[in-house]
């Protein structure tokens, strides 16, 4: 299937050394926060084939939706703004959110942007509708889906393992667990995706930071596997998961001050940088899974590094120095 080249792929595998910890494995990351500057981390994977969609359609305009710190209303202004097509973005608010972060790169993007609160009523209704009253002036508008996670999105992570498996090729080690952060669950799905068609037999450990397992496991996951099996032409049927939603914590994008502390210690004995909504929770999850021994049987662990960076807000930023 085409897609646009957009991210710096392949991305870089680095082992990792936490000094003040004796790790009972080897402990891999895979810096898709590297896959560019203004377009870091896991969306413009999934970018490369919706956007390649969109102009294969004649699409002049796009409307997706987030949260207010959204990775991926940023990558994809950005993206937009590279391809001359108007990006419309819907952040849920406070209407009175400060415009810092991922928030004002939409802004700097040139994104056209609506800022809805809980009681405005569905978000995907209202990107409906909006997009009804675009095509309605004139324009062609394509809606792409929060995270940009349906099934032609996800084949980005199914790309993205079968990048993997070149990787343990060159570097000479096998990966037994990758680890990914489950936000929206669309990269989560294209790598079990990925693992499924390859056979390569992978414990893929999905770490969610917003849904119950049983969400992930019952509805979500199922129904992209089958939206990826409609647009892919392939046919995965059985495959194998884990999740596990114990590092959820305070609930999407609230941090506890434990987790402020853990990702202190990380970034300042790596250089690698953490976010607080979804790669912190995730690494402090693997790290505690490893810890606690729970993860005996394994050797090498390969956590996929999301990005996230722009998302530390002038809030969580007080909350980790107060920590
Ligand atoms: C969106 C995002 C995720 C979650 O990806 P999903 O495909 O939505 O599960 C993880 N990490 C970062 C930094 C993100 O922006």
């Amino acid at each position: 299937m085409k897609k646009l080249s957009l991210a710096n792929t392949p991305t870089r595998i680095e082992e990792i050394q936490l000094m003040d910890a004796d790790l009972p494995a080897r402990l891999f990351v895979k810096r898709d926060d590297m896959t560019g500057v203004a377009v870091t981390g896991n969306k413009i994977r999934k970018l490369e084939y919706l956007l390649q969609k969109a102009l294969d359609d004649g699409a002049t305009d796009v409307i997706t939706r987030g949260a207010i710190q959204s990775n991926h209303t940023r990558a994809t202004a950005m993206v937009c703004a590279r391809l001359g097509i108007k990006c419309h973005v819907l952040l849920q608010g406070p209407r009175d959110a400060d415009e810092e972060g991922n928030y004002f790169l939409d802004r700097l993007a040139g994104a056209d942007i609506r800022i809805i609160d809980e009681d405005d009523g569905d978000p995907d209704e209202a990107m409906r509708v909006w997009k009804e009253n675009l095509d309605r002036e004139g324009a062609t508008t394509m809606i792409i889906p929060m995270g940009g996670s349906d099934g032609l999105g996800c084949l980005g992570y199914v790309d993205c393992f079968d990048e993997i498996l070149e990787q343990e090729e060159e570097m000479g080690v096998r990966f037994d667990t990758v680890v990914a952060v489950a936000g929206s669950g669309g990269m989560l799905s294209g790598l079990v995706y990925g693992n499924a068609l390859s056979g390569a037999k992978k414990d893929i450990v999905g770490i969610s930071v917003l849904h119950t397992e049983k969400e992930l496991v019952d509805t979500i996951i199922p129904s992209l596997v089958d939206e990826m099996n409609k647009v892919s032409g392939k046919t995965v049927g059985n495959y194998d998961v884990t999740v596990i939603d114990d590092y959820v914590g305070l609930g999407y994008a609230k941090s506890r001050p434990e987790e402020m502390e853990f990702i202190w210690d990380f970034v300042s004995q790596t250089g690698i940088i953490l976010d607080p909504v979804y790669t912190g929770k995730a690494m402090y999850g693997t790290f505690s899974e490893l810890m606690d021994g729970h993860w005996k049987d394994k050797e090498n662990i390969l956590f996929i590094h999301s990005g996230g960076a722009f998302g530390w807000t002038k809030k969580q930023i007080e909350m980790l120095l107060r920590k």
